[in-house]
């Protein structure tokens, strides 16, 4: 924020905003100009890791409860007073202003959060995990087996196990968060071959070991520290050849 003084502007600002106003402080002030007159309740404004980019807003007992995707947890502090305002009015239900409409659409159909929205329904969307042992392989026995030959027996994931629905896209997946590894059922098949199940899994596990980078604004999910170490593994141009056929899928996340 530049510190130019502007009368004008800061006659109509109610609070001394001095550094970034916490998303409370936000949607307080929206509330007393929208609904002017009407006592502020306590407000409380909760961050959520969903899948699908949602923002609720209910009256309590306790005062307003407001929900957020924790996709616009970084949003500047003007993209979280427009919603602010489209949330409110939803309580009133009143139209909030075409200003406010805009500036949220504006936000959340930029391409960057456009990524954002994708990458957390793709990964969330893939959370349910089923047992390592599948028909075909045992993801367990390949962990551990890829853990002793590359990684000292040192790398820890709190789970690894196959997804509930085939994903041809999404061949492989790790989640930071909550420890996981899935890998996707469209390749637990005997036609499948064990090379590739295995890369995808040393894949994912590489994601352990090396953590996303931050270069400037953009998220680095494969250093070139990471893809040197990838190429580390034993049958890795098979698996490449493998990949690149596109028989068995074209992809992954993360
Ligand atoms: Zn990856």
């Amino acid at each position: 924020m530049t510190s130019s003084p502007n009368p004008h502007l800061s006659s109509q600002l109610p609070l001394p905003f001095h550094s970034s106003p916490t998303p409370e402080e936000i949607f307080a002030r929206v509330f007393r100009r929208v609904r002017a007159g009407k006592p502020l309740s306590k407000i409380r404004v909760t961050f959520r890791e969903w899948a699908q980019l949602r923002s609720t807003i209910r009256l309590t007992h306790a005062g307003i409860e407001v929900e957020i995707s924790d996709t616009l947890q970084d949003a500047s502090a003007t993209v979280l007073e427009a919603l602010a305002e489209i949330l409110i009015c939803r309580l009133n239900g009143s139209r909030p202003s075409r200003e406010a409409r805009a500036c949220y659409l504006a936000c959340i159909m930029s391409p960057p959060m456009r990524q954002r929205i994708n990458e957390a329904r793709r990964a969330r969307g893939f959370k349910l995990i089923r047992p390592a042992q599948g028909r075909c392989f045992d993801l367990q026995q390949i962990f551990d087996q890829l853990n002793g030959d590359y990684f000292q027996n040192e790398l820890r994931v709190r789970q690894i196990g196959w997804s509930r629905s085939p994903s041809r896209t999404i061949l492989g997946h790790h989640d930071p968060a909550h420890e996981t590894i899935t890998i996707s059922k469209s390749l637990d098949k005997p036609a499948v071959p064990r090379l590739l199940v295995e890369f995808i899994v040393f894949h994912e596990m590489l994601h352990v070991r090396y953590a996303v980078e931050r270069n400037h604004h953009r998220r680095v999910i494969h250093s070139a520290q990471f893809r040197a170490a990838e190429k580390q593994f034993a049958h890795y141009s098979e698996a490449q050849k493998l990949l690149k056929s596109g028989k068995w899928g074209t992809g992954w996340e993360g």
